[in-house]
């Protein structure tokens, strides 16, 4: 069966769109059939860190009812199934939330794996897009106030039936002023899969259009989401 994964966070900027294109890719690497969706229908930029801010078909416009899913479905590294979001206001205003489940249901008959891209907070687009998952891994980065967010999301995916896989750690420093992941673990009282440090790679890959797994993948980072992929596959 297909997993369903959402990345979820309270605050926006931990790193979902980060995590949702890197460990896509690496997923893919590993032989997995894995799409990533960009679910952040307000804010989109899962398409902008992968080079596809020109796509001519988008999400939007597949749950505007104007395009079929099969047309928003692009190729990324590594044979990873893109499916970008648009930026303009015009088809955010136009896009039905509501249709994403059948989006959803569209992709789980032929993926191993889709990740979803989810907007920051509890707004009904991230409700919407932690209701059509059925499991979510909270991004998260090493400061106190991001993880009290993170505890309220959790608390919102468990009352829609959406399973707590693990938290990310992003951004990691091991400065002394941060959560350790042990503290992480028992604020959020759930496993912490893996820390991706800070990692100026993941900025410079970004601004290249490519994941930092294919950009750099020695670095610290893409050797962090070579690892979740691993473990999410099971091969760990
Ligand atoms: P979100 O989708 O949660 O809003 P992003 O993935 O867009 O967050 O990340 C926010 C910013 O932080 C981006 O500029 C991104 O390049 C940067 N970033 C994310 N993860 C890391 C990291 N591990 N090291 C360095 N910069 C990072
Ligand atoms: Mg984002």
């Amino acid at each position: 069966a297909c997993r369903v994964v959402c990345m979820a966070s309270g605050k926006g900027g931990t790193g979902k769109t980060t995590v949702t294109a890197n460990l896509g890719t690496a997923l893919a690497e590993l032989g997995a059939e894995t799409y990533i969706l960009d679910a952040d229908i307000a804010m989109a930029n899962l398409g902008l860190i992968l080079r596809m801010e020109d796509a001519p078909v988008t999400l939007h416009d597949v749950l505007a009812g104007e395009a079929d899913i099969e047309e928003a479905i692009y190729e990324g590294p590594h044979g990873v199934k893109v499916i970008p979001a648009g930026i303009s206001l015009e088809g955010i205003r136009k896009a039905n939330p509501d249709r994403l489940r059948d989006v959803v249901e569209h992709i789980i008959d032929r993926a191993d794996f889709l990740l979803i891209d989810a907007p920051a907070g509890l707004g009904r687009d991230a409700i919407t897009a932690l209701s059509a998952s059925t499991e979510s891994l909270l991004v998260v980065n090493p400061e106190i106030a991001s993880i009290t967010d993170a505890l309220k999301v959790k608390a919102v995916a468990e009352r829609v039936d959406t399973q707590i896989t693990g938290a990310v750690v992003n951004r990691v420093t091991k400065d002394k002023t941060e959560l350790t992941k042990e503290e992480v673990e028992k604020i959020l009282e759930t496993p912490v899969m893996v820390e991706v440090p800070e990692d100026p790679e993941v900025r410079r890959a970004a601004a290249f259009g490519e994941p930092v797994v294919v950009r750099s993948p020695k670095s610290a980072a893409a050797q962090a989401f070579k690892k979740l992929a691993a473990e999410l596959v099971g091969i760990e």
